[in-house]
């Protein structure tokens, strides 16, 4: 019977035992409530068949719980100095694998089918994120059409708003759009800033992911789909003309690509892609590849 790391007082004895401080360019903001991080597992329903990825295990204490309730963790940690606590406060689990590495730099798909020993299991995200690179590893992440059965994860509760938006509103963007395209988004519950240590300088949301039912309309090529969601945004004031033409170029035969595509769908070129549902994206994807854009 090993005890948590996630009590204040055992966090500071492990980060002076090995001489560390947090380092707030890494989004270090370490968990050091036991009954938040019950709740975080007991929200991705994590079972001992689940094969879980964490990203930023930071001194241990998610992968911890996580390693205690699943059948294998892989953990993605960038910060050196904490690969020598991890060695040491994961020791006690045998189904803990720590990757040293920036998680933006990970080819997931290769790495999961390496790290994890029974690649059938179900698989689950489960992290308190770093939040200075939200929304990229959540686009990473769902780009990369990976099936994952759910994802946990905290973040600041201004980004958890952007998932939920709805067209023509400010939190409305390319992230809402790569979100909603594969999964239902729900508020699983917020967390005091005074469950950290340190207290992060933003409010922060736990928020689940299920995977949704497929849209009624089907993508040529998700790959590009993904990419229209962040060409629409690029200039967010800017009309969709603009930030088409500013992607695919503004010579003569793509302009003419162009004005067939939208044409055919019967958008016009002066609506801001704000305005565009999810559908209405996917059908403007569609009607590109086919006019050959
Ligand atoms: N899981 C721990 C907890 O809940 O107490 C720590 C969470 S802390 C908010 C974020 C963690 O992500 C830190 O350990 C940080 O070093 C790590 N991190 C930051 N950038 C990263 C990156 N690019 N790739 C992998 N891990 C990263």
């Amino acid at each position: 019977d090993v005890p948590d790391i996630a009590t204040p007082v055992r966090t500071q004895a492990i980060m002076n035992q090995f001489g560390i401080n947090t380092k707030k360019s890494l989004g270090q903001n370490f968990l050091t409530d036991i009954n938040i991080l019950k709740n975080i597992v007991a929200a991705g329903d994590v079972q001992k068949t689940d094969n879980v990825v964490e990203i930023g295990p930071g001194i241990g204490a998610l992968t911890e719980q996580l390693a205690r309730a699943a059948k294998q963790v892989v953990a993605f940690e960038i910060d050196d100095r904490l690969i020598p606590v991890l060695d040491h406060t994961m020791a006690p689990y045998d189904n803990v694998t720590i990757v040293h590495n920036d998680i933006l730099k990970v080819d997931l798909e290769k790495e999961f089918a390496k790290q994890f020993e029974d690649v059938t299991a179900p698989l689950k995200l489960v992290a308190n994120l770093p939040y200075y690179i939200t929304t990229p590893i959540l686009m990473q992440v769902l780009q990369s059409g990976i099936h994952f059965d759910n994802i946990v994860v905290m973040m600041q509760k201004e980004v958890a708003d952007r998932l939920s938006a709805e067209p023509g509103t400010k939190d409305y963007g390319s992230l809402t759009l790569a979100v909603q395209y594969r999964m239902n988004a729900k508020l699983a519950f917020t967390v005091s800033r005074t469950a950290f240590v340190p207290n992060p300088n933003v409010d922060s949301a736990i928020i689940s992911l299920t995977p949704r039912e497929p849209l009624a309309i089907q993508p040529r090529d998700e790959k590009r789909l993904f990419e229209l969601f962040k060409i629409g945004f690029v200039m967010r004031r800017k009309t969709l003309w603009n930030n088409l033409t500013t992607a695919f170029g503004k010579g003569e035969a793509m302009q003419a690509k162009l004005t067939a595509a939208l044409a055919a769908i019967d958008l016009d070129p002066r609506t801001r892609a704000e305005k565009l549902s999810l559908e209405r994206f996917v059908e403007l994807h569609n009607a590109l590849f086919d006019a050959g854009v």
